[in-house]
């Protein structure tokens, strides 16, 4: 039989799409990567510097986690075979989430298969229909889809502004209403590594008599007494009502958690559809999340290293006349304004050896085009020399500096 004509039509939208693409240089590329996460990786055939990754303090390639995933493997098998509340939960979980909540300081965790799932679990059991969601103009995607998905009128307030959040507020949430309101932001924002005004936002959320979150995606195992994060860094313990973390960054695993007061994540347990309804992490995972935990607790090594490797890249590259924007974090954004110039910049570097890459526009504003560096423990002032004597090469090679 032979195919009907209009077959093809049916696609062209995505070829159409595929087109402009390219034409704007949108076109996402992926690389693959040959090697352990760690500060020096194999990429598309190259051993090169890793600028790029989340793993902050190193625990992708840990031996205690791999361990720890391998006694895993050994004792439970590779796949937990059901969604939690079937017959997926294992002792593996209810470990993992005692303590996420004793490190987080906080009555209780729950689990979820990443923190993007976190996300979608948490905000629709805490809003619906009737409800309004205030949302930093810069959140997270999965802050807006999780938004989305609850059907709650979102409204957006200017970028960490606790005076923009308050007119918004007075605007939608008139005292006496009888709708919830859910203040969210996140606790360090990825593309610029500045952290939210947490303590501002969570008093004019206070007077209005709203809950408040915090997704500290990119805090978690960075700010705070030892890595437990945002809240911990304002001593607002008590007083957010949710904090999203995720297991896939600095935790070095894969996985998210929600935490906070027991009486939430309990709500969530009934509530959140990404625990009735995908199956839980696997044994390996959840049991290498456990051991990224007990190393914190016993030891902030790895988030002091992080964060003098950090303060020694930062006066480093602006010392050499880059500007590295708002960063309060180890996230660290060289601006190079235009799109072509950041694309052609992370392309010279990688040719150097260095892997970092050009984030433009649509994730970033027209003109706030960047090379974004994300520093880890893992790299040594050896490795940090090397990869600013590059920036510095391909900065004057392209007349950036
Ligand atoms: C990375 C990130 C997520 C998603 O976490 P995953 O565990 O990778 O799904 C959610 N929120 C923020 C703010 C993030 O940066």
């Amino acid at each position: 039989m032979s195919q009907p004509t209009s077959s093809i039509n049916k696609l062209q939208f995505i070829l159409d799409e595929r087109g402009r693409l390219e034409r704007e240089g949108l076109l996402i590329r992926v690389r693959t990567i040959e090697s352990p996460q760690g500060a020096w990786i194999s990429v598309d055939g190259k051993r090169v510097l890793n600028l790029c990754s989340n793993n902050y303090l190193g625990f992708a390639n840990h031996v205690q986690l791999k361990e720890a995933a391998r006694k895993a493997i050994d004792e439970f098998g590779v796949g937990p075979a059901a969604v939690r509340t079937i017959a997926g939960n294992m002792v593996l979980h209810n470990q993992l989430e005692e303590k996420l909540a004793r490190f987080k300081r906080v009555e209780a965790a729950i689990a979820y298969q990443s923190g993007f799932n976190a996300n979608l679990a948490v905000i629709p059991a805490l809003v619906g229909r009737d409800d309004v969601v205030f949302s930093d103009e810069l959140n997270h995607a999965s802050i807006i889809d999780g938004c989305r998905l609850s059907g709650a009128t979102s409204v957006r307030f200017q970028h960490c502004s606790p005076s923009s959040l308050e007119e918004k507020l007075k605007e939608h949430f008139p005292a006496g209403s009888t709708r919830r309101a859910l203040v969210v932001t996140d606790g360090v924002f990825s593309m610029d590594g500045d952290i939210a005004p947490l303590p501002e936002l969570t008093e004019v959320a206070e007077r209005f008599n709203a809950l408040i979150m915090v997704d500290d995606a990119h805090g978690e195992g960075v700010l705070g007494d030892g890595g437990r994060g945002v809240v911990d860094h304002f001593h607002l313990h008590g007083r957010v009502d949710v904090e999203v973390g995720t297991l896939s960054k600095a935790f070095g695993v894969v996985g998210g958690f929600v935490a906070g007061r027991r009486i939430i994540v309990d709500h969530l347990r009934q509530k959140g559809r990404p625990f009735l309804f995908s199956s839980a992490l696997t044994p390996p995972d959840t049991a290498a999340c456990s051991a990224a935990v007990d190393i914190l607790e016993l030891s902030d090594d790895p988030v002091r290293k992080l964060w003098s490797n950090t303060r020694y890249f930062k006066e480093k590259v602006a010392a050499a006349g880059f500007n590295t924007g708002a960063s309060e974090t180890p996230i660290t954004p060289v601006m190079l304004g235009d799109a072509k110039v950041a694309q052609e910049f992370s392309r010279r570097l990688f040719e150097e050896g260095v892997f970092a890459m050009a984030i433009g526009y649509p994730t970033v504003p027209l003109e706030k085009a960047r090379i974004r560096v994300m520093i880890s423990a893992t790299h040594s002032e050896t490795d940090l020399d090397f990869g600013v004597d590059k920036f510095v090469r391909v900065g004057k090679a392209l007349r950036v500096i």
